[in-house]
């Protein structure tokens, strides 16, 4: 059963030491109480008292931190099931797999991708997280020699993959410092491996099949002093995944079983479905997903389906309301409405750019809905192009009154007329026609 904050405070050392992070200890437990702190963020509370507090108001996920400076990132700490429930909070690391058995150039070719590859997607720049280096020749020295080309060229974070950890140990020599995620500890090799983990502060991945073989391993490991552990669940199958992902999940959120509160691991090298397990790892609770070098085609489907996936269901990506130019338009360019769905604007703004006919966009505020759900719900009317005309003074930046409606607005075409005192001129529905209604249409009007 969940604390109350007060029930927390009581349990704290109360020397306001702000060591926590927090200015007073009443204000970390009112975090702690809301999931939103780690107990052992705390150095003077008890380990009976840590114990308690942190079966209640620890994150039943864990966050773990990969990397260090501007491109670590951290995953875990996800509450929900379902994404509609809440949101899914830290996307998947995507990393890009290289082989210690590849030529430096081959190893260096695919960091400088990952370092500065960038798709832009409504606003957002999309990158690739990192480098997984895999020790397939088996030699430590090797390992650590790729580990070193890949440093050398960029400062990603890092997932070393080797079964030895004389391996490990040779590349951390290298590396150490930026805390890499190790891949991974096995009920053979985990004492071994957690004092290589320990000694570093890494991260480690741990490696089993099935709930109670990663509960018993993820156990084991914390006992021997590491606690940040994410979990490779060597699905045999899609299906398996599937069914093993969703089963760590559900017992991690309602704390069923806390030892399974780790962030997934998922490898898509060895698959010949290599853009399917992606995908999958997305949507169903990977955190970590390491791939073969994607091609350009499938780099952008998955930075999409991760962005998709990781916004807010509840909170549509809205743009500011506006008049926005494309290009440099003068008097006479045309005037098109549309909403403020960042989706819409980005995708009209892209079609319009490469038209080449300088233009405005009056964007309206329709709470980041679409045209055609605006429409339906009456956000998108005539009173809101009317005021965000004057609002935004179009009249001062053309010397004509024309205004372009999207084409599933043009029920709206009369109103939108008589309110304004603007003549309108309806658009294509599909945004990718807009070029050639510039061309066309608006070009050749009388
Ligand atoms: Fe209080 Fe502990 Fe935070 Fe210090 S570190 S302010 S004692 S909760």
């Amino acid at each position: 059963m969940a604390l109350k904050a007060l029930d927390i405070y009581k349990l704290l050392p109360k020397k306001n030491c702000k060591e926590c992070g927090d200015p007073t200890c009443l204000t970390f437990a009112m975090k702690l109480a809301g999931g939103k702190a780690d107990v052992d963020l705390c150095p003077y509370l008890a380990e009976e008292a840590k114990s308690v507090l942190g079966a209640t108001t620890r994150p039943p996920i864990r966050l773990i931190k990969l990397g260090v400076g501007e491109r670590s990132f951290a995953v875990g700490e996800e509450f929900v099931l379902y994404r509609h429930d809440k949101t899914f909070y830290h996307p998947p690391g995507i990393l890009f797999r290289v082989s210690d058995s590849q030529t430096p150039d081959e190893i260096t070719a695919a960091t400088l991708r990952v370092r500065d590859e960038t798709f832009t997607r409504i606003g957002s720049d999309l990158r690739f997280n990192g480098i997984a280096i895999e020790n397939t020749s088996g030699s430590p020295e090797v390992f650590a020699r790729a580990v070193a080309t890949v440093e050398e060229n960029a400062d990603l974070p890092l997932v070393l993959m080797a079964e030895s950890p004389e391996a490990h140990k040779a590349a951390l020599v290298q590396v150490g410092s930026y805390q890499p995620l190790i891949h991974a500890a096995t009920a053979q090799n985990f004492r071994e491996m957690c004092a290589v983990a320990k000694k570093h502060s890494c991260p480690m991945v741990i490696k089993a099949h099935g709930t109670d073989n990663l509960a018993a391993l993820a156990k084991a490991c914390q006992e021997e002093g590491v606690k940040k552990l994410v979990m490779d669940i060597c699905p045999q199958s899609l299906g398996d995944y599937i069914g093993t992902a969703t089963a760590i999940r559900q017992l991690a959120i309602t704390r069923a079983v806390p030892d399974l509160g780790f962030p997934v691991f998922l490898d898509a090298t060895h698959s010949c479905l290599q853009d399917a397990v992606i995908a999958l790892g997305i949507v169903k609770y990977a955190s970590v997903i390491v791939t073969p070098p994607l091609s350009h085609e499938s780099s952008k489907a998955a930075l999409t389906l991760r962005q998709n996936i990781y916004t807010d269901p509840q909170k549509p990506i809205q743009m500011s309301p506006g008049l926005y130019r494309v290009g440099t338009p003068g008097k006479d360019a045309p005037v098109l409405v549309t909403v403020n769905f960042s989706l819409t604007f980005f995708t009209l703004q892209g079609y319009l750019e490469s038209s080449r006919v300088p233009c405005f966009m009056l964007i309206v505020d329709t709470e980041g809905l679409s045209v055609l759900t605006a429409v339906a719900a009456g956000k998108f009317n005539e009173t809101l192009v009317h005021d965000s005309l004057k609002k935004f003074n179009a009249e001062g930046e053309v010397s004509h009154k024309t205004l372009i409606i999207p084409g599933y607005a043009a029920p709206l075409s009369g109103r939108i007329e008589e309110a304004t005192g603007w003549n309108v001129m309806v658009g294509p529905r599909d945004a990718a026609e807009i070029g050639e209604y510039l061309h066309e249409v608006w070009q050749k009007r009388g």
